[in-house]
């Protein structure tokens, strides 16, 4: 690992889940011309969240990320993209008050394109086909053609996230969000919540609080702490040729930062150390993510956490785990312990998602609320006991009303799947179970 480090070093390491292009030619010409256009985000506001993930690694804040499994060309639109943003703002808003702590806001959104699978290839009624990767490599219909990996939907991904990001950013700082419309729209959901009356006590203190700003002049819609609130974008760094394309050297510091996202992630299934994913971010700046699941021991992760954070930077690094409600004891108070013995400085997030999926009886790749909320509470259960600190949570979620995960206040059943069940990869939390999964961490939180 100490060979001299360049944006395309991963080259020469084996590296996993790579699309077979069928032509290497217009490939390259693409990613000649990805590494021509402009960066995403600037080295300064990864910067920005390196600092403010420092802050949750000291448990001085709570880190809250979340959004699809899969964004898709298809679904690309402002609604989608507005009622995402609307969700994960609500949910901030309660986990602020109950935690009384400040909440960094990172949605899986603007790149999260490309998809690791656990087979190359799958099969329907008999008819085998290479695996959808994501929109940024393949399409998901079920024929040869579509299944054929294209590079210029590279190109396509990269126009998508500009103006994913585009928008966000005007909603995040053109007033949009300013505290007091937050909190209306948490009023509105609280309307129609088969939970209503257990969450009003908290909103009706957020709303005294907000009263009680109002009256000592606090301005919500133009004072400059509550009018905008600082938004930021993450996704996995499967495609490592696109990431090289959109890899460059900030300007005031000389450092080279992936430009494809504010914070990128490593997935569970290419974290082998001497691989090519763990190569490519050993040389950039950014915050980055660490998929944590059942197979990692804790040695394995030590020599990890040595080669991506050789500094012990706070902010650096987040552990996102994803054991499965029924695993993560087995598995995370070792990690923690290896971590803690050793002086490490990480965030532990933890991913209730990807260790709870399950087939439900009508064919349809799902996950109990329960089971995830189960794993939620055993994360801070563990963390209480070691007496480290629970930083976060990382849903795949929506603001869709979408019918993917079972159970929830509304409760919905297997029966229920088939009416709106849009993902084209992993079943989300739709709104409503994400606000409620926000209600439910916010008790957790508060004890
Ligand atoms: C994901 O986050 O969508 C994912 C594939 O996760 P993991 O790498 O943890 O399986
Ligand atoms: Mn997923």
């Amino acid at each position: 690992m100490s060979e001299r480090w360049t944006p395309e070093s991963w080259r020469s390491k084996p590296v996993l889940q790579v699309p077979e292009y069928p032509d290497a030619k217009a490939l390259a010409d693409v990613e000649a011309q990805l590494a021509t256009f402009p960066p995403l985000v600037f080295a300064g506001e990864a910067r920005n969240l390196k600092k403010a993930l420092g802050r949750v690694a000291a448990g001085d804040a709570f880190l809250l990320q979340g959004g699809d499994c899969a964004e898709s060309f298809a679904e690309h639109g402002a609604n989608n993209i507005r009622d995402f943003f609307r969700v994960l703002l609500q949910m901030a808003v309660v986990l602020t008050y109950a935690g009384a702590v400040p909440v960094v806001k990172v949605g899986r959104i603007a790149g999260q394109f490309a998809k690791p699978r656990s087979s190359p290839t799958e099969k329907v009624d008999g008819v085998e086909l290479p695996s959808y990767r994501g929109d940024i490599v393949n399409d998901i219909a079920f024929t040869k053609e579509a299944r054929v990996p294209d590079p210029q939907r590279q190109l396509m991904a990269y126009r998508q996230s500009a103006a994913t990001l585009n928008l966000l950013r005007a909603f995040a700082t053109g007033g949009y969000a300013n505290l007091g419309s937050v909190h209306e729209w948490m009023l509105g959901f609280l309307k129609d919540s088969p939970q209503s009356r257990r969450y009003k006590e908290l909103a009706d203190r957020i709303s005294d609080a907000l009263n009680f700003m109002r009256a000592c002049g606090l301005d919500l819609e133009s004072h400059p702490e509550l009018r905008a609130t600082d938004f930021y974008t993450s996704h996995e760094a499967l495609l490592l040729g696109y990431e090289q394309a959109m890899t460059r050297v900030d300007s005031t510091t000389g450092d080279w930062y992936a430009t494809s996202g504010h914070m990128i992630w490593i997935g569970d299934r290419t974290r082998q150390l001497d691989h090519g994913h763990v190569e490519y971010f050993r040389g950039i700046k950014n915050p980055i993510g660490l998929k944590c699941g059942p197979s990692l021991k804790p040695d394995e992760l030590l020599k990890l956490i040595d080669v991506l954070n050789p500094d012990n930077e706070p902010g650096r690094l987040t552990l996102i785990n994803r054991f499965g409600s029924d695993k993560v004891a087995d598995h995370l108070p070792g990690l923690i312990r290896a971590v803690k013995r050793e002086g490490k400085v990480v965030v532990w997030s933890c991913d209730p998602m990807h260790g709870n999926t399950i087939t439900s009886t009508s064919g349809y790749k799902t996950r109990p609320f329960d089971r995830v909320l189960s794993e939620v509470k055993s994360f801070f259960t563990i963390h209480a006991a070691e007496g480290t600190h629970a930083g976060g949570v990382h849903l795949e979620m929506t603001g869709q009303d979408v019918t993917e995960c079972i159970g929830g206040a509304r409760a919905i059943t297997d029966e229920d799947l088939n009416d709106r069940y849009h993902t084209v990869c992993d079943p989300r939390l739709n709104a409503e179970q994400s606000i409620d999964m926000a209600f439910l961490v916010a008790e957790l939180l508060k004890q």
